[in-house]
């Protein structure tokens, strides 16, 4: 049987949705009101799952939806739970409608390869890897589920700027936007004394990561404020649920990343040049190391060099 999503209790009345081999990952939480979700899943047919299944382990209703970032795999469920107010900062609002543009109704509907690929990995997508490049091909099978053929997608109906937070029994649940990182809009979503946090799209577990239009000192620092927290779990975007040393781990690869790129950049390496020889060999064990590190090189240059 191929892997399946799994919902797994991580704290008292906090739930975390670890998706299947990797795919996204969601959550939730209680409130007097009913359950919190976090995160939509990356098509209609995940986020219904999702959803029946947060209903089948607790009987309460999904009252209310946050998305953590803009990103389709976990905004394309956001249509599954448009019967509910849905929560996101500023910003992701702002990312999706200069992506999809004007909306015809409530809701925008995307068939166009190209925009699509972009909300999943990046504005830039297409500078980095041009639509001739055979890279491409990952990108247009990753792309290529039936699931993915038409999406309608809901908009945020609440948004806020810097802090948001819910009251919950015994807990104060702070969902925070650091500034920029792995894109422009992810917020964390902290229980403080369950020392429980979400951290969407800034943690993937063990997995060398899609840089894109990352914001990487950014990402390094929201790291590394994560870090000074007091957490007993965290729920990467992707992966099993983790703590802190994972935190540091990947946060170490970026910074590693980046050296790399600054002595590249002093050397008067080329970018050409950079992305053929930058690597860093002691994180080469991670999964999609060897698919990403050239593009993620090319990216960090591009972005070091303020370009
Ligand atoms: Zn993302």
């Amino acid at each position: 049987m191929d892997p399946q999503p799994e919902l797994r209790q991580v704290a008292d009345g906090v739930y975390a949705w670890i998706g299947a081999a990797g795919d996204s990952n969601a959550g939730a939480f209680e409130t007097a009101d009913g359950l919190v979700a976090i995160d939509a899943q990356q098509y209609p047919r995940l986020a219904q799952m999702f959803r029946g299944a947060l209903t089948q382990a607790t009987g309460r209703p999904v009252v209310k939806l946050i998305d953590t970032h803009c990103h389709l795999d976990h905004t394309a469920g956001n249509i599954m739970f448009a019967d509910i107010p849905i929560i996101a900062h500023d910003k992701t609002l702002a990312a999706l409608n200069a992506s999809l543009g004007p909306k015809p109704g409530k809701y925008w509907t995307l068939t166009d390869y190209a925009t699509k690929a972009k909300l999943l990995f990046g504005q830039n997508l297409f500078e980095l890897v041009p639509e001739d490049d055979p890279g491409q091909a990952w990108f247009r099978s990753r792309i290529g589920l039936p699931d993915y053929d038409t999406m309608v997608i809901a908009p945020p109906t609440e948004t806020f700027a810097d802090t948001f937070e819910f009251h919950v029994p015994g807990d104060t649940v702070r969902l925070r936007y650091r500034g920029p990182a792995h894109c422009d809009g992810d917020i964390t979503v902290h229980f403080v004394k369950r020392k429980v946090i979400f951290l969407g799209d800034l943690l993937f577990y063990r997995r060398f990561p899609w840089m894109g239009d990352c914001d990487l000192n950014g990402w390094i620092d929201r790291l590394g404020e994560v870090m000074k927290l007091d957490i007993d779990v965290v729920i990467p975007g992707h992966g099993p649920p983790t703590d802190l040393t994972e935190v540091k781990r990947f946060r170490d690869m970026f910074v590693a990343l980046r050296a790399g790129v600054e002595n590249a950049i002093k050397s008067g390496l080329s970018e050409e040049a950079a992305t053929r020889e930058v690597r860093i060999p002691e994180f080469a064990g991670l999964q999609r190391y060897n698919e990403w590190i050239a593009t993620d090189v090319k990216a960090a240059y591009r972005y070091l060099k303020g370009r």
